[in-house]
């Protein structure tokens, strides 16, 4: 892949057809066109280790900054890293109803640090959310988020080595109080990210929402006079 600038400040960028991004304003996953780059001059002249283009986003147009890192400064170009930074990226966004207000909380800061590329904070709250439904669900939730975590595992194909770092991420501290929390970046962050709000969705989401339907069925055939058939549990049928 090549990114540069050349002499007479154009962008050249062979992936440029495939750049998409989730886009801050609509969050559209949405391709982006180039629309303002730096003066190939005042680039030679001041030789910032960084540079700013601005993008359009296709869908609604808004403005989208994007951060490159420079490979070199040549005589007639300016080599870019394939690699850019977000500078506003998309909010990250869950639905908390039914999840408890502590745990709430802690997965909200999580979701900020997420959004601003703060990966090791967010790992960090992600640890600190998973404490929090440890309290409230008990060690028989606990157990049950486990092999949920397992069951992730094999459901998406997770490499082993993210896997174990999400693993002492989210119960290391289970185990040991004084595990430390690995490293991580955007990738593995990414990945743990969909995998606690699956966590989520299953320890309250899910419950909340059939428990809701079953009383709004209850409700109305109340309202009709009809008796509810008793619910026989899924388990003790056969
Ligand atoms: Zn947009």
């Amino acid at each position: 892949m090549s990114v540069y600038i050349d002499s007479s400040s154009h962008l050249h960028h062979d992936q440029d057809k495939n750049l998409v991004i989730t886009c801050p304003h609509c969050q559209a996953v949405a391709h982006i066109t180039p629309s303002a780059v730096p003066h190939f001059e005042d680039l030679q002249l001041y030789r910032p280790r960084q540079v700013g283009l601005v993008y359009l986003c296709d869908a609604c147009h808004m403005p989208i900054f994007l951060r490159f890192t420079v490979r070199v400064y040549g005589a007639t170009r300016i080599e870019l890293s394939p690699q850019f930074t977000e500078v506003e990226r998309a909010r990250e966004k869950f639905s908390f109803t039914y999840v408890p207000e502590d745990v709430e909380l802690l997965f909200r800061e999580a979701l900020a640090c997420f959004s601003q590329g703060a990966f090791n904070a967010f790992a960090s709250m992600c640890r600190r959310t998973a404490q929090a439904m440890f309290a409230d669900l008990g060690e028989a939730g606990k157990l049950r988020l486990f092999d949920e975590l397992n069951a992730v595992r094999e459901l998406a194909d997770i490499a082993p080595e993210i896997f174990t770092k999400m693993r002492n991420v989210l119960f290391g501290a289970e185990l040991d109080q004084r595990s430390l929390l690995p490293l991580v970046d955007g990738y593995e962050a990414g990945i743990m990210l969909e995998v606690i709000k699956d966590l989520l969705y299953e320890a309250y989401v899910r419950k909340g929402k059939l428990q809701q339907a079953i009383m709004v069925r209850r409700f109305f055939l109340d309202e009709t006079g009809s008796h509810v058939a008793p619910l026989v549990p899924a388990d003790s049928a056969g």
